[in-house]
């Protein structure tokens, strides 16, 4: 056979029906519940239509996601009524925003990546949690001029935790936020204790039990200081620190986790004013 018949013969079917498969839709599975489907950009409403991993998602599962677009909650960011932070008068924090609510279909989706390690999965939440960051920036930036945040912080797993698990997904998250805006991820915070698992607890013993679970790591802070250059320090700018952190409940986790840091810097640093943010996947 001549090469010419050949190319024609072999060659020419398999690159037209390449070309007919490029133009078509190629089904898919979907990242979280595994259906099959067929791929159609959807407008997203979380400010990730672009995002590749977000187009891994069934039309389903995208329009599922519950984001939080509206808050009531201008400390916590509840998108209803909230009575916690009215009784909490003495909160640690500035506020908090999340991505979204905590849902049954958020719970799933967590609890594949934080046991069963499902790593394209933690890209996902990496996106959507991007997504609520640049939802809270814009809103923060409106309110002061300059504003910035000086470093991602991600709320520790106790070492029992990590050593059972592998990974500690607040880092994960905090990650996915610090290298898409360029902030310093800073392991500042570390865990005194082993606590129980919160979920199995009531409200009162939650706010009870994290008093004095985390402890501030001097040594992580000492180059943060460092990072308030010498305008800031004449401006008389705030250390704006942002933890991270995948579910937000009462608030007595990452509360303590701020107020940890917070002594700390008043004990070392009493000439510095320190402002703590908190990011969260999701609030229930
Ligand atoms: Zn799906
Ligand atoms: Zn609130």
């Amino acid at each position: 056979m001549s090469s010419l018949l050949h190319y024609v013969r072999h060659i020419v079917p398999g690159a037209f029906r390449a070309t007919i498969s490029m133009l078509a839709p190629t089904p898919s599975a979907c990242l979280t519940c595994s259906r099959t489907y067929r791929e159609s950009r959807s407008q997203a409403q979380g400010g990730l239509d672009d995002s590749i991993v977000f187009q891994r998602l069934c039309p389903e599962c995208r329009s599922s996601i519950p984001w939080i677009t509206r808050i009531a909650c201008r400390v916590c960011g509840r998108p209803g009524p909230c009575g916690d932070c009215k009784r909490r008068l003495d909160s640690a924090f500035v506020c908090n925003r999340s991505a979204v609510s905590y849902d049954e279909a958020i719970r799933g989706w967590l609890a594949l990546y934080k046991y069963r390690g499902h790593e394209a999965l933690g890209q996902l939440l990496g996106e959507m949690l991007h997504a609520a960051y640049v939802r809270m920036y814009s809103e923060l930036a409106q309110r002061q001029a300059n504003f910035r945040f000086d470093a991602a912080i991600p709320v520790p797993l106790s070492d029992a935790r990590l050593l059972e698990r592998g990974f500690n997904q607040a880092e994960q998250l905090a990650t996915a936020v610090a290298v898409r805006n360029q902030l310093p991820l800073v392991r500042a915070l570390r865990r005194t204790r082993h606590s129980d698992k919160q979920s199995y607890k009531t409200r009162g013993a939650r706010l009870s039990s994290t008093r004095n679970l985390f402890a501030a790591e001097e040594a992580a802070l000492r180059p943060l200081v460092g990072l308030l250059n010498d305008e800031a320090v004449i401006m008389n700018r705030a250390l704006r620190l942002l933890i991270v952190d995948d579910i937000y409940t009462t608030g007595s986790t990452v509360d303590a986790c701020a107020r940890a840091i917070l002594d700390t810097m008043q004990r070392d640093y009493p000439g510095i004013h320190t402002e703590i943010y908190v990011l969260t996947l999701a609030r229930s």
